[in-house]
């Protein structure tokens, strides 16, 4: 087997980018520890000296100087010392040692000679002790400035050999670079192996989804921003499921429920060719039939495509607040020329402008398919009553009609597709036996209650209540 290394994928540049990163540090490090150490190590003493030399100056008047000063010179590991310009002691760190070592009462002429020819405040400079080759810094300072009775303070502060530390520190740091290096290696390459695993497993799954695998699952990520493209992909495959589900129910259903008005369509045709051509009063009645199958045909494809698509759950409500009565006017209005022809009559009973939230569009629908089934089925007197009014908070739609009814046990079936009530039975352009499953969905999707209440022979109350705005 060859191994290639994808130099584009983000598993390599997550892993390259970390190293480089972890090199970067490695090498600040050294620059900081082997080049720096030294330079910084005599400013650091400089400025702690002078920090030091402050102190005392400042705290000079006080009683407990002299104290105060044994615990500073203890504690900084300093040689501190004071005296006046005619050679009397002040301070020294050892009480009883009052003869200064011949090198820094030399050194201390020197500062003395500086300060007093520059008229300096401060003076320090560098000294090599000469025994012991240590290299020291030497500070002095001005503590009183009266003529003739001058006070001055000598700070004496070795400077350790550094070189000793920078070579410990430079194997020292030979061994944290190389187990640095390896471990940001080799952690880089788990840490890149895990952060891409996730898109490996998506971008599998998503190929899967690709060939119609609609029943595929995203998961498995364990950072925010995955888990998030999963949750979508997931919808995205839910609702790619859906539609795939819903175009199989309708190539289903359609190839079903128009195959009986094509054929009426087809024979009926045949019957114009064939018989009723020449006769205008028989081709004239089997026209009619075609036309009424091909507006049956009409109405059920599109009930088909709104029954399928509220189904599969693809059609999403558009809800807001509307006036349910203006929507039954509506509705009403547009009947008023088949009631005026054949003699219907429509009672309105509403006492009041009723407002209520959700899909205008498909609660008209709902309230048409109702109403056209009340005209449908109302028998003899042809009134349609319709009625709106508030129940405890919500508003009550019903229409009832005195047709003939449907038997109690039929009630159940009746929100089924293409149920037909054994008393009620017609088969016109009108009748698709799909009105009251829309019906049905429709106010589902709204969590609406909904009812029947029909008595064989007295007529049929259809209601449905929304809540009150
Ligand atoms: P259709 O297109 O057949 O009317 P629907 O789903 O609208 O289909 O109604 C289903 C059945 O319920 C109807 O066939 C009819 O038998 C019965 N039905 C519906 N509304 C009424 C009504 N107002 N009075 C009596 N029967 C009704």
């Amino acid at each position: 087997m060859k191994f290639k290394i994808e130099t584009k994928s983000l598993k390599f540049k997550l892993w390259l980018y970390f190293a480089l990163f972890a090199a970067l540090l490695m090498l600040i490090l050294w620059f900081l520890q082997i080049i720096f150490l030294r330079t910084y190590y005599q400013e650091m003493k400089i400025s702690e000296t002078r920090k030091v030399a402050n102190t005392i100056i400042n705290q000079y008047d006080q009683p407990d100087i002299i104290d105060n000063i044994s615990a500073i010179s203890y504690k900084n590991d300093m040689y501190i010392h004071i005296e006046t310009s005619d050679g009397t002691i002040i301070f020294t760190p050892d009480s009883k040692r009052t003869i200064m070592p011949a090198f820094f009462v030399k050194e201390m002429y020197g500062i003395r000679g500086n300060l007093f020819l520059n008229s300096l405040n401060t003076f320090s400079t560098i000294i090599t002790e000469p025994r012991s080759n240590t290299k020291i810094l030497a500070y002095g300072a001005f503590l009183d400035k009266t003529k003739g009775s001058e006070v001055i303070l000598y700070i004496f502060s070795p400077l350790f050999p550094v070189d000793s530390t920078i070579e410990i520190l430079a194997s020292q740091l030979v061994y944290v670079t190389i187990i640095s290096l390896v471990l940001a290696f080799v952690l880089s390459y788990f840490i890149s192996n895990r952060l891409t695993k996730p898109i490996i497993n998506i971008t599998n799954s998503a190929s899967k989804l690709a060939e119609g695998k609609y029943d595929v699952t995203f998961g498995g990520g364990n950072y925010s921003e995955i888990i998030r493209l999963e949750d979508t992909l997931n919808y995205t495959s839910k609702e790619l499921a859906k539609a795939k589900n819903l175009q199989r129910d309708l190539i289903a259903n359609v190839s079903h429920d128009l195959r009986t008005p094509l054929t009426m369509v087809k024979s009926y045709a045949e019957m114009i060719r064939d018989l009723s051509g020449d006769n205008p009063e028989k081709r004239n009645s089997h026209l009619q039939v075609i036309i009424e199958e091909a507006d049956r045909l009409n109405i059920l494809v599109s009930d088909l495509l709104v029954l399928s698509k509220m189904q599969s759950g693809v059609d999403v409500l558009e809800k807001s607040v509307f006036n349910i009565k203006d929507t039954v006017m509506n509705i009403i209005l547009s009947y008023a020329i088949f009631i005026e022809k054949e003699g219907y009559m429509i009672d309105f009973k509403c006492d009041s402008d009723y407002f209520v939230y959700g899909d205008e569009i498909r609660i008209k629908q709902v309230i048409s398919n109702l109403v056209n089934n009340a005209i449908k089925y109302c028998g003899e007197d042809k009134i349609v009553t319709i009625t709106i009014n508030e129940i405890n908070e919500n508003i009550h739609f019903e229409v009832s009609d005195k047709g003939k009814g449907i038997p109690k046990e039929e009630l159940e079936h009746i929100w089924e597709r293409y149920y037909k009530a054994s008393t009620n039975h017609v088969r016109n352009s009108n009748s698709t036996g799909l009105g009251l499953s829309i019906v049905k969905e429709i106010l589902l999707l709204h969590n609406a209650k909904f009812g029947v209440e029909s008595t064989l022979g007295f007529g049929s109350t259809f209601w449905f209540e929304l809540k009150k705005q």
